[in-house]
């Protein structure tokens, strides 16, 4: 209930406008978004942690913005180091204009990544946009391999969206948006069950998983799969994002598994903070004190 409240506040100008025009919302974002996008790759990468980043903005309305995103992209490219990927949101490239404009700017990125030896994957979005996201992923593929893409366990196909791309780098995630029932488990065991089908799909398959959670219990059989599959520490990785369990990433780096940090930064973090809020009541209630308190 609490969490579909504020998946529809992530939508709304108007609590939008009421969430940043707070001057202690600032304290709340900077746990999840970089303020200094090259100080955080840079700390991140010195601890030993791969990164994954992402310039804040979705759902964009006019080519301008969409053309001003993929500006913003080339130059964040230029400045990441060796091994790094960018996050890329198609509706912030356009896709809600054309997936056509979508796919040209999503291969001018991937095109300046190649050219710097790094690499891209498709975040996915909302449940309407996630036929064009695998439709783009498919077409970039053929020039750029390695370009990657995400799946949310929560969709009910999720497990035959994984067995179509096993051979690609491949996020998978549970999902933080709202979908409709008919397309989406609701209940946390159906979508962690769905996890554990998706993951064994990928462990098997001749791709590159990519384990993006928090949670232990799916963490544990993510790293059982592995050996099962006969996968080394470099045949598969573990994501989470900025500012969430960030001992956990420590401790499974010191292990010797590879473990990339999704490092968001821009000023346009509010639907990005919304979700964040959105999966951890306790944040929430954080985020509450905070504002009440002074
Ligand atoms: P949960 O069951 O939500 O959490 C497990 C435990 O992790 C919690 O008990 C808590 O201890 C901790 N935790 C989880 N979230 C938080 C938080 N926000 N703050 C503090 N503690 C927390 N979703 C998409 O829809 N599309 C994407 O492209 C996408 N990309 C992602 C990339 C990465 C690297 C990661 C890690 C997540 C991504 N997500 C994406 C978000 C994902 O779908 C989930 O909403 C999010 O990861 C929470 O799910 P969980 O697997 O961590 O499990």
């Amino acid at each position: 209930m609490l969490r579909h409240v504020l998946l529809t506040a992530s939508r709304s100008e108007r609590a939008e406008r009421l969430v940043s025009s707070s001057p202690l919302t600032r304290g709340v974002v900077s746990r999840y978004v970089a303020d200094d996008v090259g100080a955080v790759v840079h700390d991140l990468s010195d601890q030993g942690l791969l990164v994954t980043v992402d310039h804040l903005g979705e759902d964009v309305t006019d080519r301008t913005q969409a053309e001003h995103e993929v500006r913003a992209y080339l130059t964040l490219l230029e400045r990441l180091p060796v091994g790094a990927d960018v996050s890329v949101k198609l509706t912030a490239l356009g896709l809600r204009l054309s997936e056509q404009l979508a796919l040209d700017n999503a291969a001018s990125v991937c095109e300046a990544a190649a050219a710097k030896g790094l690499t891209v994957t498709l975040d996915a979005e909302e449940h309407d946009t996630i036929e064009a996201q695998h439709s783009i992923h498919s077409t970039l593929r053929k020039e750029h391999p390695d370009v990657g893409v995400v799946v949310q366990s929560y969709l009910r196909d999720a497990q035959e969206r994984c067995a179509r791309v096993d051979s690609a780098r491949v996020r998978l995630c549970k999902g933080a948006y709202v979908a409709p029932e008919a397309l989406a488990f609701t209940s946390p065991r159906d979508i962690d069950r769905s996890y554990v089908r998706c993951l064994r799909t990928l462990m098997a398959g001749t791709g590159y998983p990519m384990v993006a959670t928090h949670d232990p219990r799916l963490i544990e059989i993510a790293a059982a799969l592995a050996i099962l599959h006969e996968r080394d520490t470099t045949g598969f990785e573990y994501q989470m994002l900025y500012g969430v369990r960030p001992a956990e990433q420590l401790r499974l780096a010191g292990i010797g598994s590879q473990v990339r940090v999704y490092v968001p930064y821009g000023d346009d973090w509010y639907a990005y903070l919304m979700r964040r809020l959105a999966e951890r009541p306790a944040n929430l209630a954080f985020f509450a004190r905070s504002l009440l308190s002074k």
